[in-house]
């Protein structure tokens, strides 16, 4: 690809709608951010997407445009460019053909696809997984995702549902989960499984440092401050932390199990933990391990940030258009 193109990447989120202008490279070199107006209604979302894209391709930099991609929240069918299923963040966007508008108006290729999957194409093209074929990324946040490249591509599974590791399970009878079912991962190790555990523990009577620590910070308790605890040897976080950990590297343990990837990135909020979490989710991991002597997939933190789901965006029309992506690396 000639290094005067230059591809458009969004990230439609429930508050704002990030634009990007990205590189073959992955350089993001230019960017800005409109709200998304999901309270005017799904046609109004449709038009500020429109607008930006105009906005963004006449910002007269990065020569000429070859290509759009659009991460949306929800289930998308990317072939048919339908939003299949969408949490009530951004109303009544269920149903909606969210391609189609964008061809018509621009007459580029554009793709769309689910936008935790577009951060992980972010990570995995340009970020931690950088130059790795097979990969698994997990997203530590306010719960927990993940996806999964497999021969440089992304696998988006049968009924596009693959990666969601956070509802795997890795407890008999354990906490409920926020999607109805007991034991699963997000329950323990997303931020706000480890909030809920360390509350729980809390009105157990346990004495903690994160009492009073909580009473000051203007959020109340937080995973950041159960991190903070734990760093600082609080007993009760340092037990809260370490299950999660515990769950997360067995949960990773098996997926490497099943696809046998060459690396497994950890992003979002949590994955700033650093060695706090990192230690014991390796020691879970390499005690679940089978093959541990031949298999040589470390867990690494990302290494982008905000910029993953717009730059993603951006490197998965790259590689629809066979123009980036793992697959062309040595
Ligand atoms: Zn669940």
């Amino acid at each position: 690809m000639a290094r005067d193109t230059c591809t458009v990447g969004i990230d439609l989120g429930g508050t704002n709608i990030v634009f990007g202008l990205v590189t073959p490279q992955g350089e993001l070199i230019h960017h800005f951010s409109h709200p998304t107006e999901g309270h005017k209604g799904p046609d109004r979302v449709m038009q500020n997407i429109l607008d930006g894209i105009e906005e963004i391709m006449q910002a007269g930099v990065g020569g000429r445009i070859n290509g759009i991609g659009l991460g949306s929240p929800g289930a998308i069918d990317t072939e048919s460019g339908l939003v299949i299923e969408c949490a009530p963040n951004i109303p009544d966007w269920t149903g909606r053909q969210i391609r189609t508008p964008i061809v018509e108006r621009f007459g580029l290729p554009t793709f769309v696809d689910n936008d935790a999957k577009m951060a992980v194409i972010g990570e995995a093209v340009f970020g931690a997984g950088a130059g790795y074929r097979h990969l698994f990324v997990v997203t530590l946040g306010t719960g927990i995702g993940g996806g999964v490249v497999l021969n440089g591509r992304i696998h988006r599974g049968a009924f596009f549902c693959a990666g969601e590791i956070g509802h795997a399970a890795v407890q008999i009878n354990g906490r409920r989960c926020v999607c109805g079912k007991d034991g699963h991962l997000e329950a323990y190790a997303s931020a706000k499984g480890i909030v809920g555990l360390t509350r729980e523990l809390l009105e157990q009577g346990r004495k903690s440092a994160l009492t009073s620590m909580a009473e000051k910070n203007e959020e109340g308790l937080t995973a950041k401050l159960v991190l903070d605890a734990a760093r600082s040897g609080d007993e009760v976080a340092l037990e809260v932390v370490n299950l999660a950990a515990h769950y997360l590297g067995m949960a990773l343990a098996h997926f490497a199990m099943v696809f046998d990837p060459d690396i497994m990135v950890v992003s979002g909020g949590l994955a700033l933990a650093g060695e706090i979490l990192f230690r014991p989710m390796n020691e879970a991991y390499t005690r679940y391990l089978f093959y541990q002597s031949i298999r040589q997939a470390p867990i690494v933190p990302a290494r982008m940030g905000f910029e993953a789901g717009m730059v993603g965006a951006a490197a998965m029309a790259m590689i629809e258009l066979g123009l980036e992506g793992p697959e062309t690396r040595p």
